[in-house]
């Protein structure tokens, strides 16, 4: 039984008002509220625990030590990793992705090697490539999509050459909700000899995600997408391919002995975490999936799924409704324009009825250009969501359509 008036108590901000109006927050992609276990788990560490981790060999710093380190364990479990050596702590799902492309590049890439990402990425798995591509003169290659916003295998298997050596795309499209077909897309990337990426910053809050049974290389995915904090991510990361690439970064923690002559790095995963990592921070990301796991992530995505069938249908009401992304597999993402109306003008009318929506590009400007527009409105739902405000939603757009 799924106890949404229970679930909305845990998030005291839904109950709030914008322009005398009952928020209805809707931009979950870009981030989302936090329940108060999470905020009094934080506190509670400030209050009674902090101290620095890793270091001290007084009492708090080991009592922060072990917070930080079960924060790792529960990451581990909750993603199923095989070891806690595959999970390094970072500021989020961009400083996983860029940490991945430079050391991976460092170590396995050349002038003419070759990366495949898809036309639905975002920038943050898009831009660190190419900064790779100025530096050493590695290439993108851009698997093509249908009008639907569904990756095309068959495009996707001739891209493969002799110089490809890796595969780097997202689960789920933050633009267009598709889930990509990941599981055949990672086993077509091993059988010719190439790791593969995942960006699971828009499917690890959403359901269940098994990095072995997926038998992906790297996945990068945000804290503050999954009702935990702000600036605490995670890269999972086969172990046998984080022994063999260089440090992202160098400093504190990161190390076993230096000299001026000669440094010796840390073991995993402490060699990809230079500096003070935000301890406080992974211990609210690891009450925050208690708080899912409390819940039940299929029961999240049976709500979240069915939110977003039922606004999809709701919205085809609308009179000059144009979808983007209407994948057969699809998540709680929708992206919508009306007639001619423009995206910002939508939002901001829509954000003076209390509903918090996300305009424009979405950081996936490609994309844009493959769709021929400049950009979108997005509803991105979240396990707080309710049908009635999706119903408040419609009734906005009507609103505002009817005033153009
Ligand atoms: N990839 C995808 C698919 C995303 O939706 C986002 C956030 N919008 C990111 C990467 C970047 O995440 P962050 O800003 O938390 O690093």
């Amino acid at each position: 039984m799924y106890d949404i008036n229970k679930i909305r108590q845990d998030f005291p901000i839904l109950g709030r008002e914008v322009y005398g109006k009952p928020l209805v927050y809707l931009d979950n992609g870009a981030t989302t509220q936090k329940p108060l276990c999470v905020l009094d788990a934080m506190r509670d560490e400030y209050l009674n625990v902090n101290a620095n981790v890793h270091r001290g060999v007084h009492y708090l710093s080991q009592q922060a030590t072990d917070l930080h380190e079960a924060a790792r364990e529960k990451v581990r479990a909750f993603i199923n990793a095989k070891s806690t050596n595959e999970v390094i702590f970072t500021r989020g799902t961009t400083e996983a992705l860029n940490l991945v492309v430079s050391s991976f590049a460092d170590e396995f890439m050349g002038e003419g090697d070759e990366v495949i990402v898809s036309t639905m990425e975002h920038h943050s798995n898009i831009v660190p490539w190419q900064l790779q591509a100025a530096k050493k003169g590695i290439c993108l290659k851009v698997i093509p999509m249908n009008d639907k916003g569904e990756i095309l295998m068959d495009e996707y298997r001739k891209l493969f050459s002799e110089r490809t050596r890796i595969v780097s795309v997202a689960h789920v499209s933050n633009v267009l909700g598709t889930i990509n077909p990941v599981k055949e897309m990672i086993s077509i990337a091993h059988e010719h000899g190439v790791p593969f990426m995942l960006d699971g910053a828009q499917s690890v809050p959403h359901f269940k995600v098994d990095v072995q049974d997926l038998d992906c290389d790297f996945m990068a995915f945000s804290g503050h997408k999954m009702y935990g904090p702000t600036g605490v991510g995670v890269l999972y990361g086969k172990e046998d391919w984080l022994d063999r690439m260089p440090p992202y970064q160098g400093g504190g923690e990161m190390i076993e002995s230096v000299s001026f002559e000669k440094t010796v790095f840390e073991k995993l995963p402490f060699k990809f975490e230079a500096g003070t990592p935000d301890y406080v921070a992974t211990h609210g990301l690891a009450t925050a999936i208690d708080y899912l796991q409390g819940i039940g992530m299929d029961e999240i995505q049976r709500h979240e799924t069915d939110l977003t069938e039922y606004a999809m249908k709701r919205m085809r009401e609308i009179e000059g409704m144009r979808f983007f992304g209407e994948a057969d597999h699809k998540d709680a993402v929708v992206s919508f324009l009306v007639g001619d109306i423009h995206h910002l003008d939508m939002g901001t009318l829509l954000d003076r009825l209390g509903i918090a929506v996300r305009t424009g590009h979405h950081c996936a400007e490609p994309l844009m250009i493959r769709l021929g527009i400049q950009g979108t409105v997005r509803a991105s739902f979240g396990l707080y969501n309710t049908r009635e405000e999706v119903d408040t939603l419609v009734e906005g757009i009507k609103r505002v359509s009817r005033m153009f």
